[in-house]
């Protein structure tokens, strides 16, 4: 039969994409064509700037910004009369495609973590079977060692996706080193950076592919038990979660040896109270042993003293995604894409002033400028670009000049910004700023757990002191302490969100100096 795919990502969820996939089935059933067109809802298109979403296969065609009002003529003229409803046509503006497959949007995109979302129903484990799904558990059950697992990780040069860029098999190897009577796998699903959305889609989208690779991490490192950590605030992830939990388990791939093997495992949900610091691993390990979510000093690491002092390996919604189709492609396949230190794709939540603000996932290596202009389709109202803020608060701003770097962990780092996990703000020339540091420097204020002075004190005086320049009343000194005050606090904090804290306020001192310096009125 032909295929309504209906996005049912949150985006699209909140516009009614549930009830719009109800009335179609309805409709179609009225017209006597319910054994001709399925009706599916999908996780994420990424093309969250039009939604809520719908795509017809096989004739590629993608309608846009549907209402439950359009239904009724999607039915008769798509499907009775046999011609397209012009009006919910998405025609690219730049190239002016028709055909969902030519959107620039999508042509500039490797889905790689993302391949299922909009393409299977997540709350079906048979479509996720008929992607593939499992049959990267199976060849590692049955045709590969634990430690060939590990090596072939490795030699994917994957690299840990939620913001450390720590090599993931080197991490599975460690934690698979030395005696212990119980191993973890920990999946970090609390993305915490302010418009990200990369873990919850995947996990809205995809969930068997986080659970087959936590299967597959758990045969490779010897662990038997795993936990999802998950913000409470993320309530259709976590419904597909426990659906797809609960379908493994009847499948008999969760919770019982896996059939022919020796091998079994299962995975607990864990919630997170929405704490930005639980997202750092000491912080998010001591949440699920229900003390305290504050970071610890390492080390010890995790991978040798982690979860109930067990060996334990903290992977993020995204790495784990990338792991099936590296089993079953091969490293070299996924070694083959990239940049020399970065390999593979990376997950962008592409917001702020961009045309198509969504979700997309780039080589890397992809510029940001392709990102923007290409994938994004240009500046918002036919505004200039100004910056982009990779990393959420934990990042920095990124001016004009750099907008041919090739996006990796490095070149990032190198121009002072950072990959994070994957959200991307983009500021038009109307923006100020010193205004945007500040956003950025209240949400750490808020989020810092308080444990140490650096972090606790010294965020809250940037904040007083940007706040007097914001309001005309700053000095040069207070410019210089700004700064000062920001390399102390980098220096001197004992987790990753002190230290990163003040690269907002330090890049856009760099690169917009002018704009601090035109908002203090006395310069002598
Ligand atoms: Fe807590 Fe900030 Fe110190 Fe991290 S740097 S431990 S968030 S006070």
């Amino acid at each position: 039969p032909r295929h309504i795919m209906v996005c049912g990502g949150t985006g699209c969820h909140a516009s009614e994409s549930p009830e719009i996939a109800a009335l179609l089935k309805e409709a179609l059933n009225q017209r006597g064509l319910s054994d001709q067109v399925e009706v599916l809802q999908t996780g994420c298109f990424g093309f969250c700037e039009k939604g809520p979403i719908l795509e017809i296969h096989p004739d590629n065609i993608m309608y846009v910004q549907v209402s439950t009002t359009d239904v009724a003529d999607i039915v008769e003229e798509h499907f009775i009369q046999g011609k397209q409803v012009e009006r919910l046509l998405y025609v690219d503006p730049s190239s002016e495609q028709r055909l969902a497959s030519d959107f620039p949007f999508y042509h500039s995109q490797l889905r790689i973590a993302l391949r299922n979302c909009s393409y299977i129903a997540p709350e079906d484990i048979r479509e996720y079977i008929a992607a593939d799904g499992y049959q990267a558990l199976a060849k590692v059950l049955f045709n590969m060692s634990p430690a060939s697992v590990i090596e072939e990780i490795k030699k994917s040069g994957l690299r840990g996706r939620g913001g450390g860029g720590f090599p993931t098999g080197v991490k599975w190897e460690l934690t698979s080193q030395g005696e212990a009577a119980q191993r973890y796998i920990i999946c970090n699903a609390d993305e915490g950076d302010p418009g990200a959305f990369m873990d919850r889609s995947i996990l809205e989208g995809d969930p068997h592919s986080v659970l087959e690779a936590m299967l597959i991490a758990g045969s490779a490192i010897g662990a038997t038990h795993g936990f999802i950590y998950i913000r409470a605030e993320y309530p259709l992830a976590i419904h597909r979660l426990e659906i797809a939990i609960n379908q493994a388990r009847e499948y008999g791939l969760l919770g019982e040896k896996i059939l022919g093997s020796d091998f079994s495992f299962d995975v607990d949900i864990k919630y997170g109270a929405g704490a930005f610091v639980c997202g750092e691993e000491t912080a998010l390990i001591h949440s699920i042993e229900g003390a305290r979510g504050e970071p610890s000093v390492k080390p010890p690491f995790p991978a040798q003293e982690g979860l109930w002092g067990k060996p334990t390996c903290v992977n993020n919604v995204e790495t784990f995604a990338n792991i099936p189709p590296i089993i079953l492609r091969g490293s070299d396949w996924f070694a083959g894409i990239g940049t020399e230190k970065s390999k593979g794709t990376k997950v962008f939540a592409l917001a702020g002033k961009v045309n198509n603000v969504g979700l997309v996932e780039v080589p890397m290596g992809t510029t940001l400028r392709q990102i923007i202009f290409d994938t994004g389709g240009g500046i918002k109202n036919h505004k200039s670009f100004k910056a982009a803020q990779t990393g959420g608060p934990s990042g920095g701003c990124i001016p004009t000049k750099y907008l041919d770097t090739p996006i990796d962990y490095e070149s990032l780092i190198s121009i002072g910004s950072m990959m994070g996990s994957g959200g991307l703000i983009v500021m038009d020339d109307s923006d100020c700023m010193v205004n945007i540091a500040k956003f950025f420097l209240e949400f750490t204020v808020d989020e810092s757990c308080g444990r140490c002075t650096a972090c606790r004190v010294g965020t809250k005086r940037l904040h007083e002191i940007l706040t007097k320049i914001t309001e005309g009343k700053g000095t040069l000194d207070d410019l210089d302490s700004l700064e000062q005050l920001s390399k102390i606090i980098k220096d001197t904090s004992l987790c990753g969100l002190g230290q990163s804290a003040p690269n907002p306020i330090l890049s856009t001192i760099e690169y917009f100096r002018d704009e601090y310096l035109a908002h203090i009125v006395d310069k002598s």
